[in-house]
């Protein structure tokens, strides 16, 4: 169990847990090299997010780390969809290329929906074309998205592999992330309850919860009287907001002081849900190598 040990709720260590995924997924890269696949991460990056190049530069940085290939395709931001796609239709082609992401958001005279059904499903490492989706949804092994699969491994350092008949409570139900985080803790037996900006009497419904993921992007919203005693927090929201010091800072969907005097344990925020995304990746990156190796055996 990857936490530390406080008088309050034990803080989830996501940089630690993150550097043990990054290590495995180096593990399985040098295997697969050792049987001449080495696996290639493209990533794709259309225009000049200053948020954007920092994502990318950091994955390119920790996928030469864990012995991997890393292709960059910066594109600028009047690249057109038909470019786009011409693209993303060679990376399916090219066979040092096992994994492929788009960073989003996307430019807005580009359709994302439309590039994402374009890539090969065995390439998406980001899990979000509808066939991965489908999988999720039949509970069949695909590429999972990594935010997502996060949260339950978090949750499993915490509270053991066997998370059955555990009460979830996931705030948020977007594509991208509270989605998949309630299809995946059903998928590990839990009983999951999935709330959004219509839900009745919020605070009650995540009292009632084992864990609790807060997925909202709303700063601060979830406050220590909404938490079971002894709960699990698992906090993906990610906020911007100006410190007493002028100076930005990061918060998340909960108020961590508040909800560390009742949970059990909590993900920080920076340092939680975040790190471990880069990590997953990696390791999506090697399972998808493994995948496309068996299709040309
Ligand atoms: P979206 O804006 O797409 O979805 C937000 C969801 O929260 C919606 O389903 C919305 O409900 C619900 N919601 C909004 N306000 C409330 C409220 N007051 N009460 C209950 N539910 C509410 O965001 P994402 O899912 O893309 O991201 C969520 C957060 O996670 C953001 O802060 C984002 O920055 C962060 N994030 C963090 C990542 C990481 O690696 N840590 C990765 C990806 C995202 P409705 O559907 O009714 O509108």
């Amino acid at each position: 169990m990857q936490i530390e040990a406080r008088t309050q709720a034990a803080i989830i260590d996501g940089k630690a847990i993150a550097a043990r995924v990054r290590a495995q997924a180096a593990a399985a890269a040098r295997e697969l090299a050792a049987s001449g696949v080495i696996p290639g991460l493209a990533v794709v990056l259309v225009g000049e997010d200053p948020a954007s190049q920092i994502y990318v530069r950091n994955k390119g940085r920790r996928t030469i780390e864990a012995g991997m290939r890393s292709f960059e395709h910066k594109l600028p931001a009047r690249t057109s969809q038909d470019e786009l796609l011409a693209l993303v239709r060679q990376l399916n082609g090219d066979p040092a290329v096992h994994g492929i992401l788009v960073q989003m958001p996307l430019p807005k005279h580009i359709d994302a929906d439309r590039i994402v059904a374009a890539l090969d499903p065995d390439k998406d490492v980001d899990g979000l074309h509808p066939l991965n989706a489908g999988r999720i949804v039949l509970g069949k092994p695909g590429l999972v998205p990594c935010t997502p699969q996060g949260c339950v491994i978090l949750a499993r350092h915490v509270l053991g592999e066997d998370l059955s008949g555990l009460d979830v409570v996931v705030i948020g139900r977007s594509i991208l992330v509270g989605k998949p985080v309630a299809l995946l803790f059903q998928n590990a037996n839990c009983t999951v309850t999935m709330a959004h900006s219509r839900t009745r009497n919020l605070p009650a419904l995540c009292r009632r919860a084992d864990i609790l993921v807060a997925a909202a992007g709303r700063r601060e919203m979830v406050r220590g009287d909404w938490i079971k005693p002894g709960a699990t927090v698992i906090d993906v929201g990610i906020n911007r907001i100006a410190g007493a010091d002028g100076r930005s800072r990061l918060v998340g969907d909960v108020a961590f002081e508040e909800a560390r005097q009742v949970a059990r344990a909590i993900t920080p925020v920076p340092g939680g849900v975040g790190p471990r995304t880069i990590a997953c990746l990696l390791l999506n990156t090697v399972q998808a190598a493994r995948t496309i190796a068996g299709r040309r055996a």
